[in-house]
């Protein structure tokens, strides 16, 4: 059975918006590989975790275990777990992760904008959420005049 994935609150966000951009080759190749492991098996265990997390292990601003931007990084954190409505060192399968991730902060820009919009990927992020909810009411439409 594979280990849990350690994940730092704030990267189950990051993941829903990441589009191979980040900070540098290793760190996008690093960041694409856990991305694609968990759309492939979504019953994959994630463990909640303060600090640093299996991300930032191939992240050029992670000096030694700790984040160079902790104060943003930690921020994050605990905006994503007021929203998401959980605790570090929970549990869960990546399923019910994004399923709360998708129904908190995913569905409204205003809610994504409150816990990162100081983030240096805001533009990157804010451009990927609208995409995805024109395309979520696109096939809410067709949906619509199928019936
Ligand atoms: S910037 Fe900090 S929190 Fe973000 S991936 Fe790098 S080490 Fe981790």
């Amino acid at each position: 059975m594979k280990k849990n994935l350690m994940l730092c609150p704030h990267h189950a966000l990051c993941l829903q918006f990441f589009i191979g951009k980040g900070y540098g080759d290793d760190f996008v190749a690093g960041m694409a590989e856990i991305q694609r492991a968990l759309w492939e098996h979504e019953d994959r265990t994630v463990l909640l975790v303060a600090g640093t997390d299996q991300i930032c292990a191939r992240c050029p601003n992670n000096r030694a275990g700790v984040c160079e931007a902790a104060e943003k990084s930690d921020r994050y954190d605990q905006k994503c777990l007021h929203v998401f409505g959980l605790k570090t060192g929970q549990s869960l399968s990546w399923r019910n992760l994004i399923q709360i991730v998708k129904r908190t902060a995913v569905l409204s820009p205003r809610v994504r904008a409150s816990i990162c919009s100081d983030c240096g990927w805001d533009s990157v992020c804010r451009k990927q959420q609208a995409k995805l909810l024109a395309a979520m009411s696109v096939s809410m439409e067709t949906e619509k005049h199928r019936r």
